[in-house]
C-alpha cells in the first residue's frame, strides 16, 4: 500500500487513535519513584488489555521492579518475527510549578500534545501500536510480530535485563525496531548507524585521617585534592586523546562507506554553539566531530570533589577526595577488559601516603554499531523517504547509550533498527514536553510502510 492509502486509515482512525493516546498519557507512570510502583502497574496492565484486543496474545510480567509486557502475533511461520522495543516509564515532573498544564492531563495546544511521556516513549511506542493495528485491519502483516515494553527504562532496565535470558525462546527475531530517537533539527529523518556503550567509575583517595592545617603540615603532608587533580589531568594528553595504554584496544575505524555517509551530515560549530554556549573543541580536536562522538570512545570526569568549597578561606590539606568517571565505548571493545584496563591504570596512579578505593566500576553495556550494508536498512530506508521525500535521510553513529538494545539484540539475534520522530522542541525528561500530531503520524507512516508486505 503506497503512503496514500496509510495517510487515510489514520485519519479514518484519527479520533479514537489520540483519544487512547491521551488514556496513555494519564497513567503516572515514573519509573524510578516506587510511589507510582501501582501506577506503573496499571499502565502495563492497560497496554497488555489493548494488545490483547488488537489480536496478540499479552502478559505482564512480574518482576523485582517495575513489571514489563511482553505480546506476541503470530504469523507466517516461515517468515522471520519482528521484536518491537519501548517503555512506558517516564521520568518524573519535578519542577512542577514549570509545566504550564499538569504533567498528567493531557493537553493540546495549536497541534502539540503536552504531557510527560507525550514523546519519551509513550507517543513513540503508541504510533508505533496503532500502526501495527492498522497493517493488521489492511491484512498487510504477515510476520510474527513481538513487543515487549518495560518500565523501567529510565533508570538502567535492570529487570528486563535480568529476565531477559529466560525469554530468548520468545523473543527470536530478524529486526528489532526502537522508536526512541530523535530527528536532527531540521527534521530530517535520522537512522541511527551505532550506539555508544558505557562504562562508570567512582574512586575516592584517602590521606590523613582528617583535614590537616596547612601550615603546620604544608610540606609534610599528602594533599588528596592534589592527588585527585594529578590523576585528571594524566588521563589525557595534549591531543585530547585518552592517554591510558590500551584504551582504545578493539576500536575499529570507519569505513569509506561509513565516513560517507557520517560526513554528509557535519556538525555546524555555529548550531552547537547555540545550542550549548561552548565551541566543539572537546575530545581529539584533530579529527572530524563525527568520529569524536559515533567511532571512537571517550574518557570524561563527571565529578571532582575535594576540600573546601564554602564561602571564605579554609586553611587545610584535604584529606580526601572523590573521582567520578564515566566513559563511552564503541562497538568492538570489550566491557569487561576495559573496566579491567581503567580500574587498573587508576590504582597505579596513587601517590605515596594517599591510598585509593575504587568504590564503583559499572558496566552499562556494550556499543553497537550497524552494518549500512545490511538488506533490513534499505527497507528503512526506503519507509523513511517515503515518509519524507523531500529531505535527505541522516545516518548518525550516535554518541550516547541505550544499553538495553544491545542486550535485546544479543539474546534475541535480531539486528536493531534505530529510528523515531522526536525533536528538541518535544522537550522530553523536562517540563511541558510534548509530541506534535505531524510528528506522531510521520512515526505511524513510517511503522506501516516498513511492515506492509510487499
Ligand atoms: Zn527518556
Amino acid at each position: 500500500m503506497p503512503r496514500k492509502q496509510w495517510e487515510s486509515a489514520f485519519e479514518q482512525r484519527r479520533e479514537d487513535i489520540l483519544h487512547d493516546w491521551e488514556t496513555f498519557l494519564r497513567f503516572a507512570s515514573i519509573g524510578t519513584d516506587p510511589a507510582h510502583k501501582a501506577e506503573c502497574e496499571a499502565c502495563a496492565r492497560w497496554l497488555r488489555d489493548r494488545l490483547d484486543h488488537s489480536g496478540f496474545e499479552s502478559r505482564v510480567v512480574a518482576t523485582a521492579g517495575n513489571p514489563f509486557v511482553h505480546a506476541l502475533r503470530p504469523g507466517n511461520p516461515d517468515k522471520p518475527a519482528i521484536l518491537i522495543y519501548g517503555h512506558y516509564d517516564v521520568q518524573p515532573v519535578d519542577p512542577l510549578e514549570d509545566w504550564t498544564t499538569p504533567p498528567f492531563e493531557p493537553t493540546w495546544r495549536k497541534d502539540r500534545l503536552y504531557a510527560r511521556g507525550a514523546q519519551d516513549n509513550k507517543g513513540q511506542i503508541f504510533y508505533t501500536i496503532c500502526a501495527i493495528e492498522s497493517l493488521i485491519a489492511a491484512q498487510k502483516l504477515d510476520r510474527t510480530v513481538i513487543f515487549i515494553i518495560e518500565g523501567e527504562e529510565e533508570f538502567g532496565s535492570d529487570s528486563l535485563n535480568q529476565a531477559l535470558d529466560a525469554w530468548s525462546d520468545q523473543i527470536q527475531a530478524e529486526a528489532l525496531l526502537v522508536h526512541d530517537t530523535g530527528t536532527v533539527s531540521s527534521g530530517a529523518p535520522t537512522l541511527i548507524m551505532g550506539l555508544r556503550g558505557i562504562l562508570q567509575f567512582e574512586c575516592t583517595l584517602q590521606g590523613a585521617t582528617h583535614d590537616l592545617h596547612s601550615g603546620i603540615h604544608g610540606g609534610l603532608a599528602p594533599n588528596a585534592a592534589q592527588a585527585a587533580a594529578a590523576i585528571c589531568a594524566s588521563l589525557h594528553d595534549a591531543t585530547g586523546r585518552v592517554a591510558i595504554p590500551g584504551f582504545y584496544d578493539g576500536v575499529i575505524p570507519p569505513s569509506d562507506r561509513e565516513r560517507t555517509l557520517a560526513a554528509a551530515s557535519p556538525l555546524s560549530p555555529e548550531t552547537y554553539r547555540a545550542e550549548t554556549g561552548t565551541t566543539p573543541d572537546g575530545g581529539q580536536r584533530d579529527l572530524p566531530p563525527y568520529e569524536r562522538v559515533g567511532f571512537l570512545p571517550t574518557l570524561e570526569i563527571n565529578g571532582l570533589h575535594s576540600g573546601y568549597g564554602g564561602p571564605g578561606s579554609k586553611t587545610i590539606i584535604p584529606a580526601q577526595a572523590l573521582i567520578k568517571l564515566s566513559a563511552r565505548i564503541v562497538h568492538g571493545q570489550d566491557p569487561a577488559t576495559l573496566i579491567e584496563t581503567v580500574t587498573q591504570y587508576l590504582k597505579e596512579q596513587a601517590p605515596p601516603g594517599i591510598s585509593m578505593q575504587i568504590t564503583q566500576a559499572h558496566i552499562g553495556g556494550p556499543g553497537l554499531r550497524f552494518d549500512p550494508e545490511a538488506p533490513l536498512l534499505a527497507d528503512v530506508q526506503q519507509a523513511l523517504a517515503a515518509v519524507k521525500p523531500d529531505q535527505p535521510i541522516v545516518h548518525r553513529w550516535e554518541g550516547a547509550s541505550i544499553p538495553i538494545v544491545a542486550r535485546l539484540a544479543e539474546v534475541s539475534g535480531a539486528t536493531p533498527l534505530l529510528t523515531g520522530f522526536g525533536h528538541e522542541d518535544d522537550r522530553i525528561h523536562a517540563p511541558n514536553e510534548s509530541f506534535s500530531l505531524d510528528q506522531f503520524r510521520n512515526g505511524f507512516l513510517y511503522t506501516a510502510l516498513l511492515l506492509a508486505q510487499r
